[in-house]
């Protein structure tokens, strides 16, 4: 990075942590309703409870994963308004059965809670406790023991090296998400991280491109190619013949709800209607 960048980059992480001091005073997770049917998908390498929340019993399947980055914050955030939301709508989505993992990564969670990482774009937390960054283990061929994780304007700034675990799925959290989604054969899947209002997806994929479109025209999120990094849940969904689209909310410890709802809601209706 040259100076001139440094400085920008610098002063962008001040301003994006005092933001991020604001939205966790004022814009905090709300509870999710009781009554609000789940289940526990598995358990963190901490021991600590993955819980999946279901909306519907129609036929087509789609699942919403949040917080596999734990230092996301804000997807967490997104995920309960989502899951309040569709509770109150669920005679909109009659032909689907919407499933939506609240929090993938616990114990990552946990940390970024306990000591957060404001004025450097939060970096505690992203990790399980084993260090390893969960969405690069991911039992795909391309799965190797390191990777990146990219960060700053188009992903260019850095690239912090990262741990991805001690072989292809080694981590539980990871194992819970593979086999829940292949028991019940789940075909379309929405990532939820941040933060850059991107969408990134394989260009191959058709429906992922018009769930993208979508994103663009109602949260006029940017859509991004899909980096191809190796243990990526997108690697794995591609193997797996699962339509997939990873979404860069636009604020890290934000729901940003309503930039996203009208999106999701989109998304949802063009399933239940195609
Ligand atoms: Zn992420």
């Amino acid at each position: 990075m040259n100076i001139i960048k440094k400085i920008k980059y610098f002063g962008g992480s001040i301003y994006r942590g005092l933001i991020g001091i604001w939205q966790n005073a004022f814009d905090k997770a709300p509870e999710i309703k009781t009554t609000v049917e789940w289940f526990v998908l598995g358990n963190s390498r901490e021991g600590r409870n993955i819980r999946c929340y279901k909306i519907g019993t129609g036929p087509k399947k789609i699942l919403f994963v949040a917080g596999i980055h734990g230092n996301e914050v804000g997807t967490i955030k997104l995920a309960h308004n989502l899951i309040n939301w569709l509770y109150n709508h669920q005679e909109k989505f009659f032909n689907l059965s919407i499933y939506i993992i609240s929090c993938l990564n616990p114990d990552g969670f946990e940390i970024a809670k306990q000591f957060p990482d404001y004025f450097r774009r939060g970096r505690f937390g992203r990790f399980n406790l084993n260090n390893v960054d969960l969405d690069r283990n991911f039992p795909s061929k391309n799965w190797q023991p390191q990777s990146i994780w990219p960060r700053g304007r188009d992903y260019g700034d850095e690239a912090i090296e990262v741990l991805c675990g001690d072989s292809p799925g080694s981590e539980p959290e990871v194992q819970g998400f593979v086999s829940f989604a292949g028991i019940e054969r789940i075909k379309n899947i929405i990532s939820f991280h941040n933060m850059a209002g991107d969408v990134i997806i394989n260009l191959e994929n058709p429906i992922a491109v018009k769930w993208a479109n979508i994103y663009n025209k109602k949260a006029k999120f940017r859509i991004v190619k899909s980096p191809r990094l190796s243990g990526n849940m997108s690697e794995w969904c591609l193997e797996n013949n699962i339509n997939y689209m990873t979404v860069e909310g636009t604020t890290r410890w934000g729901s940003d709800w309503r930039k996203q709802r009208v999106a999701i809601q989109e998304v949802l209706n063009n399933l239940q209607n195609s």
